[in-house]
């Protein structure tokens, strides 16, 4: 089976060489260009192609790839939003996608962000650097003792509840579902969550139904001086009643990983370019640490995408798709 890779990065590369030692029969060229209707044409020859985040799977795209017979489309993440799902339904295309892949490493950023952000790690070291050793706005907040609430508490937010469990906090949950292998977890309303806890952390799927869930009213019923970390995704967030929310110090410390306006600049240098943005609003406050989609990121969770991405492929070469996991098949 040949495979086309589009939209990939030298650790793209490294992890999937490192898995295809277990898939002899799989090839695969790697592209750094993201697929579009203009590269589309570049997997004539190939079997499937595989895609990402923010690839351009509409409609031209996905039709030009039928017209070079390519039937399978393989996503190396979860969402597929990115596909056109109902002309790739049309074309009789299959698309498999990695649905889950290491939470405990974006739990893991989470709470990174948190302390980084709360207890001013960054600031500190570049201080040190400098020969500052002085501790003057450096002073942050112990954990211990505390209250967590995690909106969400699937894959990811169940990992986190173990995290603050871990580290001494009462722990207050948000879902409709009740995880009952969290028994030490509360749940409670949104509302009572925004109220009680000192550390709110992000950890459920954007809808249209939860589209700024957190805005001007929900952060206004937090406690003064929360702090406030969303590595979800940045819809969930109104970015300008955040930074309002920072400004007035309702918001005491805030990590983010994931921003309303990252889509121009997620995985790409552009430290060259001028362009206006709220990366330099939130990074000119002294108690937020932003990160760039990289919450995912570890070892672990590149070599589990790889595997999947490529148990996903094999099953389609060879005609199996029912011996794979469920939510691995879109279509
Ligand atoms: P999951 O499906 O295992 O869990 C999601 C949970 O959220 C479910 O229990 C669901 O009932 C709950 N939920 C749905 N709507 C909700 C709402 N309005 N309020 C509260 N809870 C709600 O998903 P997961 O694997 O834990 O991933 C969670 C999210 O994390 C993903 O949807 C994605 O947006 C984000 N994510 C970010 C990164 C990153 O690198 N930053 C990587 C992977 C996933």
């Amino acid at each position: 089976m040949k495979i086309l890779f589009y939209d990939t990065y030298d650790y793209d590369k490294n992890a999937f060489e490192e898995q295809l030692k277990n898939f002899p029969d799989i090839h695969i060229d790697y592209l750094e260009a993201d697929i579009n209707p203009v590269t589309a044409s570049l997997a004539k020859g190939y079997d499937a192609i595989c895609a990402f985040v923010n690839s351009d799977l509409g409609a031209l795209t996905l039709e030009i790839l039928a017209g070079f017979n390519i039937k399978c489309i393989l996503m190396r993440c979860a969402g597929y939003d990115a596909i056109n799902m109902e002309t790739a339904k049309n074309l009789g295309m299959t698309v498999l996608r990695v649905p889950g892949y290491s939470p405990e490493a974006i739990a893991e950023h989470a709470i990174g962000l948190a302390l980084a952000a709360d207890r001013h790690i960054v600031k500190g070291y570049n201080r040190v650097r400098e020969n500052d050793f002085a501790l003057s706005g450096l002073l942050g907040t112990t954990l211990h003792g505390k209250t967590a609430g995690i909106v969400g508490t699937g894959k990811i937010g169940a990992a986190m509840c173990h995290i603050v469990h871990g580290m001494g906090m009462k722990v207050l949950g948000y879902d409709s579902y009740h995880n009952p292998d969290l028994d030490f977890v509360e749940y409670v309303e949104l509302d009572q969550l925004l109220r009680e806890s000192d550390l709110i952390s992000l950890h459920c799927p954007l809808f249209e139904s939860n589209y700024h869930m957190i805005n001007a009213d929900s952060i206004a019923k937090m406690k003064d001086g929360v702090i406030f970390v969303n590595t979800a995704r940045g819809g969930l967030v109104d970015t300008q009643d955040l930074i309002e929310g920072i400004r007035s110090h309702k918001i005491g410390a805030c990590g983010i990983d994931v921003y309303e306006e990252e889509e121009p600049n997620v995985f790409r240098d552009r430290s060259s370019a001028v362009f206006e943005s709220v990366v330099s609003t939130l990074c000119a406050f002294p108690n937020v640490v932003l990160t760039s989609h990289q919450a995912f990121f570890t070892k672990e969770a590149l070599a589990a995408i790889a595997n999947t991405t490529l148990t996903n492929a094999q099953a389609f070469a060879k005609g199996n798709l029912e011996q794979l996991p469920a939510p691995n098949i879109v279509s």
